[in-house]
């Protein structure tokens, strides 16, 4: 790995800069970052960057992607949050994208690719089952082939934005094999087909983003399966690696650095800025130099991008570790620091009580991402899970 900063990816960061001050609209602009925005929002946002030539930035070129390599991704990503942009559909991007570019045939693409980057067409992850989550292979949502034809039974949950998705990517189990491996299936499904029931399930942090999904006789036409029948399991590992790199969210760390940077210049305590109490600082700068070691293995997993060693099959699921310890503690951190602010509980941002307590602002939002973040050592597999594949590269066993 080259410590040396590439001109050549300065130069691109100052293009990305560039096209954020001149073309990103105010309405689009310092939006409260969080684990995914406004659909409208993030529909307007892929619509620009679709106008740009930049709809698809983690897809190759041969794929109407803009072939940035994963340095040139994680910039777009940081200076986006930097900027407050909304968020991307992530599950059609980082997850689904992948899959189709490389398992999907031309007709499949055809039919999903323009829409998802007109940001018509919005998609939700239906992997988990109650009992299958981290033993995903166990699961049991059955798809029986009738003609053209699967028909669906089963369920699916803590199914991240299905009440707003217009597709689902889901794993169904076509065959009883020997190995449950190998009995599973990859479809994508119309969210309005006939028998698709979403149910909310409200989450600690006070918002509605998870779902149940059932599927009571759903009629899916078997154009939309992806791959192979039987091929469902490889295709969720390749998948799912794409899932681990990304879940160290970088670019959220340092939205929490910044509103950490500032919150600790406008807190006053005892006559003083929060920053001049020395024990204060002291905590601040360790949270700024771990977030300098998190950016470094993200540039080391970047490098090791691709490799077949113990390491890179290690590195996502170590920045996994690494990163979502450090959403936990830095999004507490904010809490403390807010004092009696930080105990008053805003869902989010824009849906506050009307107060006038002089931190409403400041501390909009924050007990709810605490909240939201103690799920983030249980999504994108639990880091229970990440230290057993890690063990496994690095130790064999
Ligand atoms: C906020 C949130 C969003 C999510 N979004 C989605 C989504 O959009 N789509 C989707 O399909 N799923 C989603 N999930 C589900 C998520 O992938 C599962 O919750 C996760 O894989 C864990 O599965 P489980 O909940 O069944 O827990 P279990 O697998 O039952 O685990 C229970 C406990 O046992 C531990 N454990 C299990 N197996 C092992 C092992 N082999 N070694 C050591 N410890 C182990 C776990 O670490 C955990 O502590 C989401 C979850 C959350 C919390």
């Amino acid at each position: 790995m080259d410590f040396n900063v590439d001109p050549a990816l300065v130069s691109f960061r100052t293009t990305v800069q560039d096209f954020l001050r001149n073309e990103l609209p105010r309405d689009l602009a310092n939006l409260p970052r969080s684990i995914s925005s406004e659909r409208s929002e993030t529909a307007d946002w892929q619509r620009l960057l679709t106008a740009h030539g930049w709809g698809a930035p983690y897809w190759p070129v041969n794929r109407g992607g803009t072939g940035w390599s994963v340095e040139q991704q994680i910039i777009f990503d940081e200076e986006c949050a930097a900027a407050g942009t909304p968020t991307l559909d992530n599950f059609a991007h980082k997850l689904l994208g992948p899959v189709l570019n490389h398992f999907a045939t031309d007709d499949q693409r055809a039919e999903h690719v323009g829409p998802t980057l007109a940001g018509e067409r919005f998609w939700c992850q239906g992997f988990s089952e109650p009992g299958s989550g981290s033993d995903l292979a166990s699961l049991r949502t059955r798809a029986q082939r009738d003609g053209d034809f699967y028909v669906v039974n089963g369920q699916k949950i803590w199914t991240s934005y299905a009440h707003r998705a217009d597709w689902i990517f889901l794993l169904v189990r076509t065959s009883q094999s020997e190995k449950k491996q190998l009995g599973i299936s990859f479809l994508l499904a119309d969210m309005k087909t006939p028998g698709i029931t979403v149910r909310p399930i409200m989450s600690i942090d006070g918002r509605h983003h998870l779902n149940e999904v059932f599927f009571d006789n759903v009629r899916v036409p078997a154009a939309n399966l992806i791959g192979r029948e039987g091929e469902g399991w490889s295709i969720t590992k390749y998948l799912l690696n794409n899932e681990h790199a990304s879940t160290a969210e970088l670019p959220m760390l340092q939205v929490f650095l910044r509103r950490m940077q500032n919150l600790a210049v406008e807190i006053q305590l005892d006559g003083k800025a929060l920053v001049e109490h020395p024990e204060f600082a002291l905590r601040l700068s360790r949270f700024e130099t771990e977030m300098k070691a998190v950016s470094m293995m993200v540039q080391r997993t970047a490098a090791l991008h691709g490799q077949e060693s113990p390491i890179a099959h290690a590195m996502g699921s170590m920045l996994k570790l690494r990163g979502t310890d450090l959403q936990q503690r830095m999004s507490a951190f904010i809490v403390e620091m807010l004092g009696d602010y930080g105990a008053v509980f805003y869902p989010c941002p824009h849906e506050g009580p009307a107060t006038s307590l002089p931190l409403q602002e400041l501390a909009a939002g924050a007990a709810s991402e605490m909240f939201l973040r103690r799920a983030s050592t249980i999504y994108g597999g639990t880091n229970e899970v990440q230290r057993g594949i890690i063990a496994k590269a690095l130790y064999g066993f």
